[in-house]
């Protein structure tokens, strides 16, 4: 291009233009994610939630605030909870993940941690993981991309984080990151309980404890990214697919939009230089990408910062709804 001097703003936006310097991150961004497709399956209510037109709820539900907020989502699919739930059904909704312009990925066929899995086994669950997805990503014309794994664990020892990474390269997949927890479960158990038991008053304290609590997990994460890396890179929020979420998220994409976030594919912010590097660190826990991020680079971070969900969110309804 060519340059010339200029006055005032122009001629800045000129010199950054000339010399090719542009500034890391144009903005925050935010990948919205949901595991546990067709829906999270949560342990004293699983049957009731196994009802077809209930999940179909859920999802349609959820689909539709992704819309409102053109919020392009993945959702991680559990095979064996597309065949509980019968598959000509799950498949339906699946389909209207993609045709909504959203994106699918694999979470494994059962739902198995990895820890207790030789590296067969965990081929095992990959391979089954995609009987249902790989045909319903083909025929919306998109490749399946991303592997996300239980409980995000990814290897226990450097023999299986080395032999998964071959596995995944193998199949062409890249691993989902996480990098935004918010314990949605421990809140959607309470919230379960409290529809269950009519008590909408709480349902409601429920909810709105959840969104406070997200708020703060947002701007912690955040803090910590920038603390490890130097720079905020686009975050991967962890969200389930459960019935708080499907009641809470249009909150939850307002909740990032006035924290000046906007909405990018899980492609776009894995481009980031943060996610191309694979993780060295070996755990057996689930730690969200900045801790890991963090022993890689030998930055001492101090996890016990990171608040809890309210004790009485946990231990509902043994203690009252405040
Ligand atoms: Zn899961």
């Amino acid at each position: 291009m060519r340059c010339a001097v200029a006055g005032g703003l122009l001629a800045a936006l000129l010199i950054l233009a000339c010399t090719g310097f542009a500034p890391a991150q144009a903005g925050k961004s935010v990948a919205i994610t949901f595991d546990d497709l067709p829906v999270a399956n949560a342990g004293e209510i699983s049957q009731e939630r196994l009802v077809p037109s209930e999940i179909a709820r859920l999802n349609s539900s959820t689909l539709a605030a992704l819309r409102r907020h053109r919020a392009p989502a993945i959702g991680f699919v559990v095979e064996a909870t597309v065949l509980a739930m019968g598959k000509p059904e799950a498949k339906s909704i699946l389909a209207a993940w993609t045709r909504d312009g959203l994106s699918l990925g694999n979470h494994s066929y059962s739902h198995a941690d990895t820890n207790g899995l030789d590296l067969a086994g965990i081929e095992a669950e990959i391979e089954r993981g995609e009987a249902t997805i790989r045909p319903v990503m083909a025929e919306a014309g998109q490749k399946l991309r991303f592997m996300r794994f239980p409980m995000n664990h990814t290897g226990d020892t450097p023999e299986k984080r080395d032999g998964i990474a071959a596995l995944l390269a193998g199949r062409g997949y890249e691993l989902a990151a996480s990098t935004i927890d918010n314990s949605d479960y421990v809140f959607e158990q309470a919230y379960g309980r409290a529809l269950a038991a009519g008590a909408r008053d709480d349902a409601g304290k429920i909810r709105a404890a959840y969104l406070d609590f997200t708020s703060l997990q947002i701007d912690y994460y955040a803090g910590l990214s920038r603390q490890v890396l130097g720079y905020e890179p686009p975050q991967v929020m962890l969200l389930h697919l459960n019935r708080i979420n499907a009641d809470a998220i249009d909150e939850i994409l307002s909740l990032f939009e006035r924290k000046n976030y906007r909405f990018v594919t899980l492609t776009e912010a894995q481009a980031d230089p943060a996610y191309r590097q694979p993780v060295r660190f070996v755990t057996r826990f689930g730690p969200m990408w900045a801790y890991r991020w963090a022993r890689d680079r030998n930055v001492v971070v101090d996890g016990r910062l990171e608040q809890e969900p309210p004790q009485w969110v946990a231990d509902y309804p043994s203690k009252q709804a405040k």
